[in-house]
């Protein structure tokens, strides 16, 4: 039941406007605006300052985020233990609403490119994973779905007590779960079926991208790396198997951008695969006989396959089942048992943090 200070009155906060912050080097540019390292001349430290774009709805959605950030960092988190960047200060400049941040490092993006793609060791994507489920959890106790769950809003702590870690950031779409007014949100590769096909979202929204972030961890490769929502979702199906429940897909508004109603369920009409369900998923060429844009179709993007076989036996691990050691079998039983729970279609069969 906590409330959003979402009326900031920036004139009043912003006194500390002699503060210097001396540009260093720019660290990631986003949709948002850029930002920067820079060093903080009152505090001799080194502080990550994101510059948002001069423009009233990218200001006002800066707004939100400082709001929701400050109700997690003071509120929800004031030891700084769950895994959640720390907001430092924030001012107007020229017009551009700027928010200071704690300076971390690496994102896990950039982490797996440094790794050659080939993805990470299972006891780092245990650890991670362990941290971000974390910061899930206070942030579903508070209410609060971040909405933009990727590698590249995961950070990696700097090297304090010699442990590795991460931290969550971004919270530039995040909304409370009382106010879900977007239906255009997640990044397409992490996209929940749910927000695919136009269905009222919750925080299980980044559970689902929270799962093909652990996915990638360990593969060093996107899940569902689709060229278009379609592909995305035809991937879905494709690796996790199934699809989401006959009556999501009912009440969902973009279902016929996806879905062929093939009749209501009755015995001697079982649809398609044994799966008893009135929709079956569009062929490829029923999407291009539809889309004038003819949306690429991405075959030759990996991975494809079913979940465990990529789990299993991912190329440059150069294993397969038949020979993989016997502890690291059980922990890839493990993690495809754990994925399955995670990228789960249905939103209430799907686990929470
Ligand atoms: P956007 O909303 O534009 O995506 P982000 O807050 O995600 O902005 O920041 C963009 C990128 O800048 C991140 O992916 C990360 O690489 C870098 N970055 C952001 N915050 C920090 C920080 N506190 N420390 C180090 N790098 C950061
Ligand atoms: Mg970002």
């Amino acid at each position: 039941n906590y409330d959003l200070i979402l009326y900031v009155n920036l004139e009043l906060v912003n006194k500390k406007s002699d503060r210097r912050y001396i540009v260093q080097e720019m660290l990631g540019q986003g949709t948002f605006g850029q930002v920067a390292k820079c060093w903080d001349a009152e505090t001799n430290s080194y502080v990550a300052v994101k510059v948002i774009k001069n423009q009233p709805a990218f200001y006002q959605q800066a707004i939100v985020e400082v709001s929701l950030l400050s109700m997690l960092n003071e509120k929800i988190d004031p030891d700084d233990q769950h895994h959640i960047v720390r907001m430092l200060d924030f001012f107007p400049w020229k017009n551009h609403l700027c928010i200071t941040f704690e300076m971390l490092g690496h994102n896990l993006y950039e982490l797996l490119k440094k790794n050659n793609l080939r993805g990470l060791q299972l006891q780092f994507v245990r650890t991670f994973s362990r941290q971000i489920l974390d910061a899930l959890i206070v942030m579903k106790g508070a209410g609060i779905i971040h909405c933009d769950l990727k590698p590249e809003n995961i950070l990696i702590t700097p090297k304090v007590k010699s442990a590795a870690g991460v931290k969550v950031i971004d919270f530039g779409s995040a909304c409370t779960e009382g106010q879900t007014i977007y239906s255009y949100i997640q990044s397409r590769y992490y996209r929940s079926p749910e927000v695919l096909l136009g269905y009222p979202y919750t925080t299980a929204i980044d559970m689902w991208s929270f799962g093909c972030i652990v996915a990638e961890l360990y593969i060093g490769l996107p899940l569902f790396p689709g060229a278009s929502e379609y592909d995305v979702l035809s991937r879905m199906i494709e690796i996790v198997g199934g699809q989401p429940p006959d009556d999501l897909l009912r009440e969902a508004k973009n279902t016929r951008k996806f879905f062929k109603h093939v009749g209501s369920i009755y015995p001697g009409n079982e649809a398609h695969d044994g799966l008893h369900s009135s929709y079956r998923i569009l062929t490829e060429n029923e999407v291009e006989a539809r889309d004038s844009k003819k949306p690429k179709i991405g075959k030759w993007y990996f991975p494809r396959g079913r979940l465990d076989r990529l789990i299993f036996a991912y190329p440059w691990k150069n294993l397969n089942e038949g020979n993989l050691p016997e502890a690291e079998k059980e922990d890839c039983l493990a993690l495809v048992d754990f994925l399955r729970g995670l990228v789960e279609f249905d939103p209430n069969k799907r686990w929470s943090p």
